[in-house]
């Protein structure tokens, strides 16, 4: 299949994880991938693996808690391919700890990484997409930026926030043919989840009407449908891609 063929996607967090399945995702649909994150080693293997399939893709090292880094590897990402149309805000971390104990240090850090990176780097290329009259921005949320966790204040404010962002940005951008929209995933067995114990991954799996864990492909084809030509009247939405363990309003 080659719908997207001539599409520049940009994925952040694409070195493992969903973000890596977003971009090999996207790749086989025939986007040309820029693949950002920290660690350049495993995009580079990515990268590897995107080309190994016939697809096209680039490496950037870009920290998205870094508003120096961002400002620059948007630049070097435009300046490389001309437009940026599909952006996956994907990159994200957690530091849990109950309220009480939760240093100011790993609330700052999740904010900084999960909410304003997203915000930095859609304002970094949000002009390119505008000028281009077509534009997809989807934004990685969390099943618990609906319902809340414990021990994850810090964690879930941001994916909340992001939902905020997303209906906000979404409103403002409609008229330019921009879509704006989230994917909330449940319970994916990803590098994030894997620091889990048994224990705790059999009761996630008790909650799941699906009963079993999520795969990052399970994502990569919501996020695959909201950069399609065929989401183009789709806007504003969260995609709830979780098993059935929450099903929201
Ligand atoms: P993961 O395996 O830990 O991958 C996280 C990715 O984010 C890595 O590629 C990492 O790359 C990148 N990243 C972290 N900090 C970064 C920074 N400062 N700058 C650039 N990239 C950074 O996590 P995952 O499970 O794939 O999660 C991906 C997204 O889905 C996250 O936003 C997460 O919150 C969300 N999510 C996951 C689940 C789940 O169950 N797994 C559920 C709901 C939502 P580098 O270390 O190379 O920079």
């Amino acid at each position: 299949m080659s719908g997207l063929q001539g599409r520049v996607a940009l994925v952040t967090g694409a070195s493992q994880g969903i973000g890596r399945a977003c971009a090999l995702a996207l790749a086989a649909q025939g986007a040309t991938v820029a693949l950002a994150a920290r660690n350049e080693a495993k995009l580079a293997e990515v990268q590897a693996e995107i080309e190994a399939a016939g697809g096209t893709a680039a490496a950037f090292a870009l920290d998205v808690a870094d508003e120096a880094s961002i400002k620059a590897g948007a630049k070097e990402i435009l300046s490389r391919f001309g437009k940026v149309e599909i952006l996956v805000n994907n990159a994200g971390i957690t530091r849990d700890g109950l309220v009480l104990r939760m240093k100011r240090a790993d609330w700052d850090d999740v904010l900084t990484t999960n909410l304003t990176g997203a915000f930095l780097l859609t304002q970094a290329l949000l002009s390119a997409m505008l000028k281009n009259r077509w534009g997809r921005i989807i934004n990685i949320s969390s099943v618990v930026g609906r319902t809340g966790q414990a021990g994850q204040v810090n964690y879930a404010a941001t994916k909340a926030g992001l939902i905020g962002l997303t209906r906000s940005l979404a409103r403002e951008v409609a008229s330019r043919g921009v879509t704006v929209n989230a994917v909330a995933p449940g319970y994916i067995e990803t590098p994030m989840t894997a620091v889990l114990n048994e224990a705790q991954t059999t009761a996630m799996i008790a909650t799941i009407p699906l009963g079993r864990a999520g795969t990052d492909a399970d994502i990569a084809q919501a996020v695959l449908y909201l950069a399609s030509e065929g989401a183009g009247y789709v806007t504003g939405h969260v995609l709830d891609v979780n098993g059935g363990m929450f099903m929201g309003g």
